[in-house]
């Protein structure tokens, strides 16, 4: 039986030394003849797997993706202008909206006692 060689189409020779060994870490393709990373570009404009293009993942602060909807905790005390408590580190906030904020503000949602407020989502916690 012969070997495939076609099996190593996906991977181009090394830019550096030409070299044909070059195999995938991550999204990097690494030479192990000169040692070069490099990265492959937009070779798979094609492939449609990588989800919706654009569209934002937002994380919480353990790495949980979340969505609009989802219930948080708020895992730190946070100061908000006009109240002398603030929001204390444990607050339940349901139903958030993700947004595009200011500041990295990328959460949207309402605090009981607090009303409508912006938080980032390295604060929270996905309940
Ligand atoms: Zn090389």
């Amino acid at each position: 039986m012969a070997y495939d060689f076609r099996m190593n189409d996906t991977t181009p020779p090394c830019p550096e030394c030409s070299g044909t060994y070059a195999y995938e870490m991550g999204a990097l393709l690494v030479c192990p003849e000169c040692g070069h990373e490099w990265s492959p570009g937009p070779s798979e404009a094609s492939a449609g797997e990588s989800g919706e293009s654009g569209e934002k993942v937002v994380k919480d602060a353990v790495g949980n993706v979340l969505r609009d909807g989802d219930t948080v905790t708020v895992i730190k005390a946070l100061k908000v202008k006009g109240s002398p408590s603030g929001i204390k580190a444990g607050t339940k906030v349901r139903n958030i909206k993700l947004v595009d904020g200011v500041d990295g503000h990328d959460i949207d949602c309402r605090i009981e006692g607090f009303g409508n407020m912006q938080l980032k989502s390295a604060v929270v916690k996905k309940a």
